[in-house]
């Protein structure tokens, strides 16, 4: 099968054949339909430091994907050949404290799908069936494999409430963009977004939040007085990991307010912490999916209405990688799709929207 693997320790992916994974104990294996390029993939594509002291290769990049089961290991219950699935690509150790009392995503002896071992950019990958998210409602396949980010928005959206709070959220990259959608789906009052790109931040328009503020132009104080607020903001979710984003959000809460942070900083920075006791503020960090209710959470919020697909900007054929992780890499773009269908498996009416009409409510770059 092809399968984009990072086979040697330099700069580039090399797409290439490999055998083809078979199902192991407990697992399931899956035809990939569409899979989502992410920051991690990037650093690996990049080979920087973390990449170098982390990956062992070869090894097969990806983890955000979807598509349809093609083969379960004896045992396997509730998934079934044909089921379009998602994978939660944090696979756990089930023996820690956390994991004995179900909280999974706490585990600390967590293996990287695509990081740790061989991923989803490929014709098929194999998983745990208990990494495994069925789709019982219909969700097209290009959204599917934006399951995983979509996760970290909603776990780090709905962290705190936010019915009728004023939220501020810095960074829309993807993650940031999926999280504002949420806010204002259900039912925050302000939904402020902050970046320095006005791509990104047009993308956030289209998601109906209350302001979209390019903060290389104008200050997070000036967004406030543009929204009538007095006091500052409720909530806040990081997602950019920049230290000055992080420096003026905290500047900007109104006392007792609390923070989810997504982003991942490169590096240790200072923070006013003079200001984070005095204004007693909570701050959380937030990684990857709470394993299922996160997932529960986002199946439950598209089939309610939230809508996705301003989020997904650009799609290429899996063999147009090099474009499509340039066009992911350049900061201005919503979420970049690779397709792997070549047309094996023929859109289901039951997968929503077409490839053709979803394309037409976005737009293709390449
Ligand atoms: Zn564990």
């Amino acid at each position: 099968m092809k399968a984009l693997v990072k086979e040697r320790a330099e700069p580039g992916l090399w797409l290439v054949d490999v055998p083809e994974p078979e199902v192991g104990p407990g697992e399931v294996k899956i035809r990939v339909l569409r899979t989502g390029i992410c920051g991690t993939d990037l650093h690996i594509r990049k080979f920087d430091d973390w990449a170098r002291q982390t990956l062992e290769l070869p090894l097969i990049v990806g983890h955000e994907f979807s598509g349809h089961v093609v083969d379960v290991a004896p045992g396997v219950e509730d998934i079934a050949v044909g089921d379009l699935v998602s994978g939660e690509g944090h696979i756990v150790c089930g023996k820690c404290r956390n994991c004995m009392a179900g909280r999974r995503h706490l585990c600390r002896n967590t293996i990287g799908l695509g990081v740790n071992r061989d991923g989803a950019f490929a014709e098929y990958v194999t998983l745990p069936a208990t990494n495994v998210w069925v789709h019982r409602v219909p969700v097209h396949p290009d959204v599917a494999a934006i399951f995983d980010p979509f996760g970290n928005a909603v776990h780090t959206a709905l962290s705190f409430p936010l019915v009728g709070e004023d939220v501020l959220i810095t960074g829309a990259g993807p993650i940031g963009l999926m999280a504002a959608a949420v806010a204002t789906h259900v039912g925050a009052r302000h939904v402020a977004i902050t970046d320095v790109s006005d791509e990104r931040l047009n993308l956030a328009g289209k998601l109906g939040v209350n302001l979209a503020l390019n903060v290389s132009r104008d200050t997070i104080a000036d967004g406030m007085r543009r929204l009538d607020m007095r006091e500052g903001f409720d909530v806040g979710l990081e997602m950019s990991g920049n230290p000055a984003a992080m420096r003026d959000m905290i500047a900007h809460m109104t006392h007792g307010g609390r923070i989810a942070m997504l982003g991942l900083p490169a590096e240790e920075f200072p923070i006013d912490w003079a200001t984070v006791v005095t204004s007693m503020l909570t701050i959380k960090g937030i990684y990857g999916r709470e394993m299922f209710e996160t997932w529960y959470n986002m199946s439950v919020l598209l089939e309610k209405g939230l809508d996705l697909t301003p989020v997904i900007t650009d799609r290429f054929p899996y063999d147009e990688f090099d474009a499509a992780f340039d066009t992911a890499a350049s900061g201005r773009t919503g979420k970049v799709i690779l397709d792997w269908s070549e047309g094996a498996w023929p859109e289901r009416a039951s997968d929503g929207p077409t490839q053709a009409e979803a394309a037409a409510t976005t737009n293709r770059s390449a």
